[in-house]
């Protein structure tokens, strides 16, 4: 419950960061972490385009240095990006001015005022610092497709028991979440659109 859906005492811990934005009607904000990733980003970009959705890619710099072609096709295929640092770096494992530097060195390849913070750390300065160039989007619903312990029938039931009005959902277009997103990624798009959400984009 504590990971799938952050309590508010989590979510007082960094002060103007988003985790949820409720509209007039029934929304979710789909998110993919940790790409860009051959194989596997190109395969929920074609999830997406099967079922008309769009969604927010928060890139890894060094991953987009890597496979510049399939970040390419995340913004060909109109999807929004955003920056997760240049090396997945954890905030509170380094000094702000050294974090601050890797967020800048991604900055250089992803163009975005969007960021999201790597395991969901951060260090106060970190926070206020990055506010000033980006807003900070965190999560309403973590579906854990990255745990080896997970099935993508219990990444579907996440989806299915915690998302509301406003989620933002958090998917992973990695390696380790491969196994549980195909199974689970066009179930829960299906679910969501049974449910009569619609999937929106960060303005
Ligand atoms: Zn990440």
């Amino acid at each position: 419950m504590f990971i799938e859906q952050p309590p508010w005492f989590y979510r007082a811990l960094f002060p103007g960061t988003i985790w949820r934005i409720p509209g007039k009607e029934k929304c979710v904000y789909l998110t993919f972490d940790d790409g860009p990733i051959p194989g596997i980003t190109p395969w929920v970009l074609d999830v997406l385009e099967k079922y008309n959705v769009k969604a927010t890619f928060f890139c890894v710099g060094d991953n987009v240095r890597k496979y510049p072609e399939v970040f390419r096709m995340i913004l060909e295929r109109g999807h929004r990006i955003g920056n997760h640092t240049y090396n997945h770096i954890q905030g509170i494992q380094y000094w702000t001015k050294n974090y601050m530097a890797n967020v800048e060195k991604a900055a250089e390849v992803i163009q975005s005022d969007l960021f999201r913070p790597p395991h969901g750390h951060m260090r106060r300065p970190q926070v206020f610092r990055l506010r000033k160039k980006y807003r900070i989007i965190m999560w309403d619903v973590v579906t854990r497709d990255y745990s080896p312990h997970m099935t993508s029938k219990g990444v579907f039931n996440v989806v299915k028991n915690y998302t509301r009005n406003g989620s933002i959902i958090v998917f992973h277009d990695s390696v380790k979440a491969e196994r549980n997103i195909r199974g689970a990624l066009p179930k829960a798009i299906e679910w969501l659109q049974e449910q009569g959400y619609t999937f929106k984009l960060f303005d």
